[in-house]
């Protein structure tokens, strides 16, 4: 049976729950659909912490990030492509979004002063925390419904206004009817094919790097409605990921020493120490798109070596041999590769050359995975959604990563809860007239 309320939120990770609690906390009827059993998404991963410029920490601590540093930094991380208007507006309301989460009962640190950009809880993991807090929150509004494995389908529109979702629950389809809709369904991270489609480089792209639910849900039905989508064959690419965590290049090229990146031949077949978006579709590229990172204890030692092979599972042998028997490689054809690295024989013009000479030997495999959707539906300052001629639609609103071209070719750690919480809440407060 259709049922009605003043706002729809579809989506319960970081953005979706900023703005349900907002547009709560002003005593309008919400309900929030979540299409997964808990909430969460992939903010309930994140494990950065948040940028925010001159807050309340920063003046007390007297380590300085200001609103223009962050300013900076997000447009050049963004590399000219984002929007200066929509960034703008993140870094000027990061120390009111840090005040927010403290009245929540979060407590932060500073992250250190050589990162004073990044503000970090003082104990736990930082998107359980966040999420966790954002739940309870939740859980304090009588007018604010979750409704959990709930997944809308399609938007519903009078005239070219947005009036509504129909949802597919647990009771079967209905219409949740409402004044405004919010979309913050996240990224697409978890939908390969539909990556594939916008970037053809990332043609068999693994999914490591993301909960279920970011499936793109939220492009394709603000698309079906007329939005504009923005920066849609972006994406930040970890192209050493595996077990769901993240390698820098650390593993390849820390100090001048490093690994080398084979393919399930044993062989190189790359500068492994190129643009890791380039890396990331050279790698999938090969068999299965998959590689192995192979180095030695030189860089087992350095800094990130030790943490990198715990968590990526990592094997260790005494020879090189030994090593790809373990990785199921031909022996004989992996200490060849080796060798001839060794030997300084390059085919891929190399920027920087190590060595795979001190045992033990190391091996993880890699999986290319997107983290961070860089695309998405076009919003204004109000966070409402923009047509292809940059008129708004009527009654749409859109928050967190389903969002695009905010940041443009890259994005800020951390920045990304930061405009779930901003954007999440500026898309409440326009959507019931505050
Ligand atoms: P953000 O940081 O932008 O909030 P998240 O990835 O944290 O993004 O959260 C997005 C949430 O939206 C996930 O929990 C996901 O399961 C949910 N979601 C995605 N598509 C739908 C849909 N069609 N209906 C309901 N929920 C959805």
């Amino acid at each position: 049976e259709d049922i009605t309320a003043d706002v729809l939120v579809i989506g319960g990770g970081g953005a979706g729950l900023v703005s349900a609690i907002t547009a709560a906390e002003n005593g309008v009827k919400v309900i929030l659909v979540e299409k997964m059993p808990a909430v969460g998404g992939n903010t309930i991963i994140s494990a950065t912490g948040i940028t925010a410029s001159d807050t309340q920490l920063h003046k007390d601590s007297g380590i300085s990030f200001t609103v223009e540093d962050h300013y900076k930094r997000t447009i050049e991380t963004g590399k000219g492509l984002a929007d200066e208007k929509l960034v703008r507006v993140l870094v000027e309301n990061s120390s009111a979004a840090y005040d927010w989460l403290v009245s929540l009962g979060l407590s932060y640190k500073i992250q250190s002063p050589e990162e004073p950009f990044w503000i970090v809880p003082t104990e736990g993991h930082y998107g359980a925390e966040l999420v966790k807090a954002l739940q309870a929150e939740a859980g304090k509004h009588k007018n604010l419904e979750i409704k959990l494995n709930t997944k809308a389908t399609e938007l519903i529109t009078e005239e070219g206004k947005v009036v509504g979702a129909k949802v597919e629950g647990q009771g079967g389809e209905y219409v949740i009817n409402a004044k405004a809709v919010i979309l913050a369904t996240g990224g697409l991270n978890n939908a390969p094919e539909m990556i594939a489609e916008y970037n053809p480089n990332y043609k068999g792209v693994h999914t490591e790097m993301t909960t279920p639910g970011p499936t793109g849900d939220g492009i394709k039905m603000a698309a079906a409605v007329g939005a504009q989508l923005r920066h849609m064959d972006l994406f930040q690419m970890r192209p050493l990921s595996s077990n769901g965590n993240w390698y820098k290049e650390v593993v390849i090229s820390e100090e001048g020493k490093g690994g080398i990146l084979v393919n399930l031949d044993g062989d190189r077949f790359v500068d492994e120490t190129m643009k890791t978006w380039d890396l990331a579709s050279e790698i999938l590229k090969q068999k299965e798109g998959t590689a192995y990172i192979i180095f030695d204890n030189d860089v087992y030692e350095t800094k990130e070596g030790k943490k990198t092979v715990e968590k990526g599972k990592g094997v260790k042998a005494d020879t090189i041999e030994e090593l790809a028997a373990q990785l199921g490689l031909d022996p004989a054809k992996l200490k060849a590769t080796v060798d001839a690295y060794n030997a300084g024989q390059d085919p891929f013009n190399r920027k920087a050359m190590g060595k795979v000479t001190t045992a033990p030997f190391y091996g993880i495999k890699t999986l290319p995975s997107s983290h961070y959707t860089m695309g998405g539906v076009a919003i204004n300052e109000n966070a409402q959604v923009l047509k292809e001629d940059g008129s708004v639609i009527e009654g749409l609103y859109a928050a967190g990563e389903v969002v695009g071209g905010l940041y443009g070719a890259g994005r800020v750690a951390g920045n990304n809860t930061l405009d779930d919480i901003v954007f999440g809440k500026i898309a409440a407060k326009h959507a019931i007239g505050k």
